[in-house]
């Protein structure tokens, strides 16, 4: 379970590979153009933005686990039978996210909860 200083940590850490990343691709400075500049800092940022979305939406699944899944037939607490990697398009980039799978041995169905 992740708190606040721990995403935060997470968050920072993944910034910094961001940056780092940038400057290690930058031309030398006497070579370098505005275009270049334009390019790195565009794709840096869309990384940042992707991890950012990705980080929150993970914290936000161990949330949701925590909770219990109610069965909406005999409403029994389901079991939580794994989690499935699926890719999701954000307005920030695709990220993969697990979404948590729950089983209900009485009515024998499965489901993955919305959101
Ligand atoms: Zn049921």
């Amino acid at each position: 379970m992740f708190d606040q200083k721990d995403l935060k940590a997470d968050l920072m850490a993944q910034v910094e590979a961001s940056i780092e990343q940038l400057l290690a691709a930058q031309p030398p400075s006497d070579k370098i153009t505005l275009n270049d500049m334009e390019r790195l800092v565009s794709k840096a940022g869309s990384e940042i933005e992707a991890q950012v979305m990705q980080s929150l939406v993970e914290r936000n699944e161990a949330a949701e686990r925590s909770e219990r899944a109610v069965c909406a037939e005999c409403q029994q607490p389901m079991r939580h039978k794994g989690s499935q990697r699926r890719k999701v398009v954000t307005k920030s980039g695709e990220i993969e996210v697990n979404r948590p799978y729950y089983y209900c041995e009485q009515c024998q169905v499965g489901v993955f909860p919305p959101g």
